[in-house]
């Protein structure tokens, strides 16, 4: 099994963890699972046909104001539903990926944002990423940086005050993590988002629908008021998509709308992510919301 979906957990996030409970939502995301190769019903290595929209290897140009770059297929730790599994053996992309990657971008004066994912992007070495940003930064039609981390949940003591200051020279830079339990929400991980914030990098959250992790209205409140009280902004949540290796995690759409539309009746709406589904096949993003005007619910 860890020769098809490696593991790596770090010690910080390994200590989050009860070992008393098997079902630990902790372990739940970190600790390899027999689940993870009993295939089943149809799982894919690519589910969101993302190897279609790649102009060249590592770089996801499928909305046509923004594009996605793979900087490195590196993670601290690797998260069981990961929906990029496919990859992990692959390790850091080369150099010239990075340059190539440039290239593209500014020659495709369409791109007036750019997604700086992977894998985990603050894998890089610090002066490969500051360099990566800089370039970004210096071609003319790129307004906006974006980094899709989950360092600040899985090594949160990463996000350093040099590193931040590294950081917030290439705003306007947005930062989206990735907090799925409640018990992620860890003194240390509220002072990694703090240093963020407090150097004009918004934070913001996207979450995946996890079950045994998140699948109850009442951990999913607790997380969302959770992340409002560190002043980190749930922006998405995602269904889990249908990756080879994640089935056992994945939670019935119409019970995760269902518990989407309780919440959003209940919760204040800074709280209150959008609830989405990556289609299938690359067909994008689509939100998941119930015809609340529709429902006996809503006119009782
Ligand atoms: C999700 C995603 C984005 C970003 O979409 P937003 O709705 O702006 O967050 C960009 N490119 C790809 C390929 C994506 O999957
Ligand atoms: S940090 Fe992100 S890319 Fe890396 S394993 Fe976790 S979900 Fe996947």
């Amino acid at each position: 099994m860890i020769r098809n979906f490696p593991f790596a957990i770090t010690p910080y996030y390994f200590c989050l963890m009860k070992d008393s409970d098997i079902e630990d939502p902790i372990r739940l995301q970190c600790v390899p699972d027999p689940r993870e190769i009993a295939f089943s019903l149809g799982g894919v290595d690519d589910p969101l046909a993302e190897d279609r929209d790649m102009p060249l290897p590592g770089l996801i140009h499928r909305y046509a104001d923004r594009c996605l770059a793979m900087v490195t297929h590196t993670c601290t730790m690797y998260c069981r539903h990961c929906n990029r599994k496919r990859f992990w053996k692959e390790g850091a992309a080369a150099k010239s990926r990075l340059s190539a990657m440039i290239d593209y971008v500014a020659a495709t004066p369409g791109i007036r944002e750019v997604i700086v994912s992977g894998g985990d992007p603050l894998t890089l070495p610090e002066t490969v990423l500051e360099g990566f940003l800089g370039a970004l930064r210096s071609i003319p039609h790129v307004e906006v940086l974006r980094i899709g981390s989950r360092i600040p949940v899985v090594l949160p003591m990463r996000i350093t005050p040099s590193l931040v200051r590294m950081l917030r020279k290439h705003r306007p830079l947005w930062f989206n993590t990735q907090f799925n339990s409640p018990r992620e929400l860890t003194p240390e991980a509220a002072l990694a988002c703090q240093r963020l914030v407090d150097a004009g990098i918004p934070v913001s959250n996207q979450s995946v629908l996890l079950r045994g992790v998140n699948d109850t209205y009442e951990t999913m409140r607790e997380l969302l008021y959770g992340l409002q009280r560190i002043s980190v902004r749930p922006y998405y949540l995602f269904s889990c998509d249908p990756v080879r290796g994640a089935d056992h995690f994945r939670v019935d759409l119409w019970k995760g709308m269902e518990l989407m539309e309780r919440i959003s009746r209940s919760t204040s709406g800074l709280c209150v992510p959008l609830f989405v589904l990556d289609v299938p096949g690359g067909k994008g993003k689509m939100p998941l919301q119930t015809f609340s005007l529709l429902t006996d619910s809503f006119l009782a």
